[in-house]
């Protein structure tokens, strides 16, 4: 497919556009026709068959949207065939009778050609583009050429210069076109690229590679404003500055990214870790109630202390867990949880305390 997410959406819409532009086509010619008085049986006939298969493949694009490509594919594939058949049968019968001349009796579908100039460009790929391209010129516009070439006196009339011009260097425009539209969307491609990546490194800490503080607070704004049921996790690193100070900064810094892997193999993938800071880490987790909060608390806190990280030996840490509650503002989450990291370290370090939902002096 050409054209990847983020375009999706532009995408069908043009998809979309370009049946509704081909549907009007030969709509418009199927009523022309008929209004016509002594229209070719091939122009009452081919219209009306056109209409019928675009409604169709419009049908088919609003029922199964997921099948844009095969649609965009025949809707080209038809459009080209609706030029091709007019194109050889009007050439061919004024090669047979001299007294028709094709630039009266050739019906006036040079317009429709823009149609598939742009599902060309859009919708199929560089090498398949410039082969269609070439194949739908051979096909519709040069023996339209190779009659005018061999007369001219239709040739020099209006209609036979007009016919020149959109059969040759217009239809033609495409062949220049698809590499514009190819280094363009390549360029489209890249920035996007270029700002995924830009948004990861914003959002993520350069040492354990955990969300940052900034990212964490988008996630807990989004919870608040979502109102759904979440819980958060904040704990600190018990005597972090011994460490510091007995094995080194860069041990320190060895500490902090072996507890921040831990935790990614620990947490559930909908939960969000974060370096709050220092040594501080936040989390936040959805769908939880307060026993599987407390749960939670209690694994990760074993997950640090219980095996010994070396060369430091067993490092602990001291966690305050809350839910949040629908008057939440980030502050008053923030201040409850920091309430009871606050006392798990009073109580000792080590340990996990809970700050429940409503607070007893609120009861
Ligand atoms: P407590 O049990 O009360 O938390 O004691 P603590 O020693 O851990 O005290 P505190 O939390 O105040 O100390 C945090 C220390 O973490 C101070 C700072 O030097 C260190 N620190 C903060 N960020 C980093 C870092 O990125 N790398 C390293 N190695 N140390 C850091
Ligand atoms: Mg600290
Ligand atoms: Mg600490």
């Amino acid at each position: 497919m050409p054209i990847r997410d983020p375009g999706e959406r532009f995408f069908r819409s043009t998809a979309l556009a370009m049946l509704l532009l081909a549907l009007f086509a030969s709509g418009s010619a199927t009523v022309i026709h008929y209004l016509e008085p002594d229209a070719y049986l091939l122009d009452r006939i081919l219209p009306p068959v056109m209409t019928v298969i675009f409604t169709s493949l419009l049908v088919a694009l609003r029922l199964r949207p997921g099948w844009i490509m095969k649609i965009t594919r025949l809707t080209l594939a038809a459009s080209i065939v609706a030029l091709t058949i007019p194109s050889w049968f009007y050439v061919s019968q004024a090669f047979a009778s001299p007294d028709i001349r094709l630039v009266d009796s050739f019906p006036p579908i040079s317009t429709a050609l823009i149609v598939v100039i742009i599902l060309i460009m859009i919708f199929l790929p560089t090498r398949q583009a410039f082969c269609t391209a070439l194949f739908a010129w051979s096909s519709v516009a040069l023996p339209v050429l190779i009659y005018l070439l061999g007369h001219n006196d239709e040739l020099w009339s209006y209609r036979g210069k007009d016919m020149m011009i959109s059969y040759g260097p217009a239809f033609l425009v495409v062949l220049v076109l698809i590499p514009f539209h190819r280094g363009l969307q390549n360029k489209v491609e890249r920035l996007h690229a270029d700002h995924e990546h830009m948004q990861n490194v914003a959002d993520l800490d350069p040492l354990t590679r955990l969300f940052n503080r900034r990212a964490c607070e988008r996630h807990l704004q989004q919870i608040l404003i979502e109102g759904c049921r979440a819980g958060v996790v904040l704990f600190d690193i018990d005597h972090f500055k011994r460490i510091n100070d007995t094995f080194g900064h860069p041990t320190g810094d060895a500490v902090l990214k072996e507890i921040a892997d831990r935790f990614n193999h620990a947490i559930r993938k909908d939960g969000c870790v974060s370096r709050w800071g220092g040594e501080e880490f936040l989390m936040i987790l959805r769908r939880v109630d307060e026993q599987a909060l407390m749960g939670i608390g209690e694994r990760l806190r074993q997950v640090i202390s219980e095996d010994p990280i070396e060369p430091v030996g067993r490092v602990t840490a001291s966690f305050g867990v809350t839910m949040v509650r629908p008057m939440d503002t980030m502050s008053s989450l923030l201040e409850r949880v920091d309430r009871g990291l606050y006392q798990a370290k009073e109580a000792g370090r080590d340990c996990v305390v809970f700050l429940p939902e409503v607070e007893l002096s609120e009861v």
